[in-house]
């Protein structure tokens, strides 16, 4: 039997609507490529994006198709996020940091239409000029004044904008009209196309606002260091408005002391980035010894983030939420903060919970099957690959069949490419990604729980553990160490001290190497790829 309930498609655009009608107080904060800082409330926003549509519309843009963004995170990147998908086309955040070719293959993979860049990448844009999709329209996210001098034809974003009406004949769109993509970074073979609905990314609004309610609540002022560029900057450019939290949004400056100075002249309540992102900040907050007045959450997520980094913050009163996901998920999958009686448990016992990835947020099912597929029990010990099932999870992948098909298993669950255990209180440990485990003599190492270990050496800066092969036992790790002063490193067997108080002898690495800086990919981790080609031919002692 039916039930009798009305039926309104969800849709990214009510999202905006809602926060510009229910929370006037709500505003999105802009530190400008320009140089300044520019305010405007969520009702702003609703007008322009409305304004914005009627500009596309009169570029030719309609129902269903790509309008690509190159920007960092600011208030017309914002708009860009709602007028685009609100008119029924589809936003395509493109990651700048992507290599030339990679970003030329997205940009014709998607067969974008209109290219919406930031003035800081209009130098990068012009090197491709020659490589560009035919017809292919510019638009510099500046006013007509600051149109750089290029040889590129753009048109200002405020133009597009100048004189149009303040609202818009939004198309009733099915819930399931594509709304976003984004390409993961393709660390093996070509990005491929995440592409999001309205409904999913509003199922995904919601779940993330309620379950993080402690960092998304009316009052609340989010900082997203992690870019809008790269999965919707896991989701705030719509959590935020929902739950009537401010974003204050850094655009292209995001040292420590920049990241230090915005969040205390903004009241910045909660910060969500990359575990790299946070060391920077750390080195900030340990040089003027305290921390920005008024933070009071740290969402941190993207690869793990290392136990030393946890309690230095929570050491000092700023709660750290630990989170992980992947691009095919909207992001977010689980969430680490504690349940209630968990929260009374003395200190070193809440960092070990913390140091783990978390709870499943609503909507998010997750199983780890061993090598011959059979699922594995969730007791904290078995560990295997995970998959996930849920509504903001991709079911394949834009434009790419063989991809597609490879992407769900029998049962039509996505294949996340971790190995991870649960324990029985439903916490999700990432042991490592399946093809960064270190294979040795038929066992696995994990690089994460080596990494975890070496970083919180007061000599070590940061750090990898990678595979390096290995005659008799096929791989065996090698510590890639970045060391806090370059005159005083620290030894192999100091760091196996520190290490065989965790981890099984075996498991130790067999040397360590010195370098000045680890290469990074688009998205701000650690690339491994890289590192294990730079030292395929390190011999082992
Ligand atoms: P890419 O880096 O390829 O662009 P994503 O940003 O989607 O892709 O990265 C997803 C992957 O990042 C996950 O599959 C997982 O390996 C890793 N990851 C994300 N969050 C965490 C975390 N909190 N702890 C450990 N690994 C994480």
């Amino acid at each position: 039997m039916h039930g009798m309930m009305m039926h309104q498609p969800l849709s990214i655009l009510e999202i905006l609507r809602y926060a510009a009608g229910a929370h006037p107080g709500g505003e999105v904060v802009s530190a400008r490529v320009e140089g300044d800082l520019h305010r405007e409330s969520y009702a702003g926003a609703w007008r322009r994006a409305a304004q914005l549509a009627h500009g596309l519309a009169g570029l030719g843009i309609g129902r269903g198709d790509r309008v690509a963004t190159l920007a960092w995170n600011g208030y017309r990147h914002f708009e860009l996020y709602y007028g685009v998908s609100g008119m029924g086309a589809v936003c395509h955040t493109i990651n700048p940091r992507l290599s030339a070719e990679q970003m030329l293959y997205i940009l014709g993979h998607a067969g974008d239409r209109v290219l919406c860049v930031d003035l800081t990448f209009v130098p990068l844009v012009e090197k491709l000029a020659d490589h560009l999709p035919p017809g292919l329209t510019l638009v510099a996210l500046c006013a007509r004044e600051d149109l750089p001098e290029s040889r590129l034809e753009l048109l200002a974003y405020e133009d597009l904008l100048a004189g149009q009406p303040e609202n818009y004949d939004w198309p009733d769109l099915p819930e399931d009209t594509a709304a976003g993509l984004c390409y993961t970074s393709g660390t093996t073979g070509n990005p491929k196309g995440a592409l999001y609905t309205h409904r999913s990314s509003v199922l995904h609004a919601m779940t993330v606002s309620i379950c993080l309610s402690k960092s998304l609540c009316e009052g609340a002022r989010v900082l997203p260091v992690v870019p809008l560029f790269h999965v919707n900057a896991w989701g705030l450019p719509y959590a935020a408005p929902l739950a009537g939290a401010s974003l204050v949004m850094p655009g292209p400056k995001l040292d420590g002391a920049s990241l230090f100075d915005l969040m205390e002249a903004e009241g910045v309540t909660s910060a969500w980035g990359v575990p790299t992102v946070w060391q920077g900040l750390q080195a900030e907050i340990a040089e003027r010894g305290r921390h920005p007045e008024g933070l009071r959450t740290v969402v941190v997520g993207g690869s793990a983030a290392p136990r030393s980094m946890i309690e230095a913050f929570e050491a000092a009163g700023v709660e750290v939420i630990h989170a992980w996901g992947m691009t095919e998920m909207s992001p977010v999958g689980t969430h680490g903060l504690l349940s209630e009686p968990m929260q009374d448990l003395p200190f070193e016992e809440r960092m070990t919970l913390k140091s783990k990835q978390g709870r499943r947020i609503f909507g998010v099912e997750l199983k780890i099957v061993g090598e011959d597929g059979a699922r594995l029990p969730h007791d904290g010990e078995a560990a295997g690959e995970l998959f996930v099932r849920g509504n903001t999870v991709v079911s394949g992948y834009f434009g790419n069949e063989a991809a597609s098909a490879e992407a769900l298993d029998g049962e039509g669950w996505f294949g996340t490419g971790d190995v991870a255990s649960i324990d029985p209180e439903g916490f999700l440990t990432i042991r490592d990604r399946t093809k960064d485990l270190i294979k040795s003599g038929g066992e696995w190492i994990s690089s994460i729980d080596l990494e975890n270990i070496a970083v919180a050496h007061p000599k070590v800066a940061s750090c990898a553990v990678i595979a390096v092969p290995h005659p008799k036992w096929d791989e065996r790790p090698l510590l890639v160490v970045v060391p806090k002063d370059a005159g005083d490193p620290p030894t192999l067997e100091e760091l196996h001290a520190a290490m065989l108080a965790h981890v099984a002898k075996w498991q130790l690495p067999d040397d360590m190497a010195l370098v000045e800086d680890l290469p990074l990919t688009a998205t701000g981790k650690v690339s491994k790829l890289t590192l294990r080609a730079r030292f395929a031919d390190h011999v082992l002692p």
